[in-house]
């Protein structure tokens, strides 16, 4: 039986999507790869609100992160987080020998416009990181308020990691200010897993220009400017089938409208945390949960892989908390094409099996 993914990444794909990638494979050194690649670029420009380069990489995002976070660093990083994706800036900047500091937000809690203040103004930073939708603990940052403190800085160079909202909940890199928005394809953007696509500004390329050792693959100053010279086409072959899904579901993206989508994202957040709220508490402080994925304490003490099991036979899937939170939370990831018919069906499971098996003294 196909399960219905309810996890906060990989999505489920929809057929005519998936079919694109059967398409007969061309060369990469094409006008038609090119033409494919510009497409892609111009639809992504549009989804991020930005007038900035695109570039796409055959990877996860994990690796535009660690790429960004060498290729755009000088001085020291200040690395912002309320979860796991956070502190993993954190680590790769230590791994690749970067100066960095880590910053972390109370339990539950965003990362304040305040918190970034006083930290950018000791004048130890030339860059920082945040994560938009941190998908561990299901926070949302307040990025439109950390953006006005970020202004003050103009020496600063700011990354955002948006794999789990861009697509889902707005995010626009001009008017906040970000150097590099960083997404990954099989978020909400509806895709299959395969690639990461960054936005980058040229403030930030000219930052790399300053900097030795940014390595190859990962780049950002080689990926910006191959691009630019061979007419969107990459430094080596990108996984094609890929594009082709991607120029494809970023039509039907556009022509849902952005508004549209993120305004769906937003009733189905709001369907989650309702039904969630009659049983437990939510993980995140209600005012910051995010409308893709929603963390949830699991204060029934439930076995999560036995709730997911009897899930299974019902065709759904859900997910354990990350890291550390594996067995305290559970997760429920709400993103992409999902719709509010699919969700509330997984609601009504989600609610006989509690019922049944978790707490049958309030049944
Ligand atoms: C999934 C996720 C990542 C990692 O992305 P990959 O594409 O799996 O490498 C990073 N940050 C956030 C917020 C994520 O949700």
């Amino acid at each position: 039986m196909k399960k219905k993914l309810f996890i906060p990444g990989p999505v489920s794909v929809k057929e005519d999507v998936l079919a694109q990638m059967t398409k007969a494979i061309i060369g990469h050194r094409t006008v038609a790869a090119s033409d494919l690649q510009r497409s892609i670029s111009e639809k992504l420009q549009r989804i991020f609100y930005t007038k900035n380069r695109i570039i796409l990489s055959t990877s996860s995002g994990t690796a535009l992160m660690e790429g960004a976070i060498r290729s755009f660093t000088k001085k020291r990083a200040a690395v912002f987080s309320n979860g796991f994706f956070g502190d993993l800036w954190h680590e790769m900047a230590l791994r690749n020998n970067i100066e960095a500091d880590l910053f972390r937000a109370k339990k539950g809690k965003p990362i304040t416009s305040e918190m970034v203040d006083s930290v950018l103004s000791t004048g130890k930073y030339d860059l920082i990181t945040i994560t938009h939708n941190e998908t561990s603990s299901g926070i949302t940052n307040p990025i439109e308020e950390i953006s006005e403190v970020i202004k003050k800085y103009p020496e600063i160079v700011w990354l955002v990691d948006g794999v789990s909202s861009i697509g889902g909940i707005k995010l626009e890199v001009d008017k906040l200010g970000i150097d590099v928005c960083i997404a990954s394809t099989q978020k909400c953007l509806g895709l299959p897993p395969g690639m990461a696509i960054a936005s980058v500004s040229e403030k930030a390329i000219e930052r790399a220009r300053s900097i030795d050792f940014r390595g190859y693959y990962l780049d950002f100053l080689e990926l910006y400017e191959t691009i630019e010279k061979m007419d969107y086409q990459y430094i080596s072959t990108p996984a094609l089938p890929m594009m082709n899904a991607i120029d494809y579901q970023l039509n039907k993206i556009l022509n849902e409208g952005l508004e549209n989508r993120f305004k769906r994202h937003e009733t189905l957040g709001n369907i989650v945390r309702d039904w969630a709220k009659k049983y437990f508490p939510l993980y995140t402080e209600e005012a910051y949960s995010s409308n893709t994925v929603t963390t949830i304490e699991n204060s029934l003490n439930m076995d999560i892989d036995l709730l997911n099991k009897m899930l299974e036979k019902r065709g759904f899937e859900i997910s354990n908390g990350y890291g550390n939170l594996r067995d305290k939370t559970f997760r429920i990831g709400h993103m992409a094409d999902c719709t509010v018919e699919e969700l509330e069906e997984l609601i009504d499971n989600l609610d006989e099996i509690i019922r049944i098996k978790f707490c049958k003294a309030s049944a």
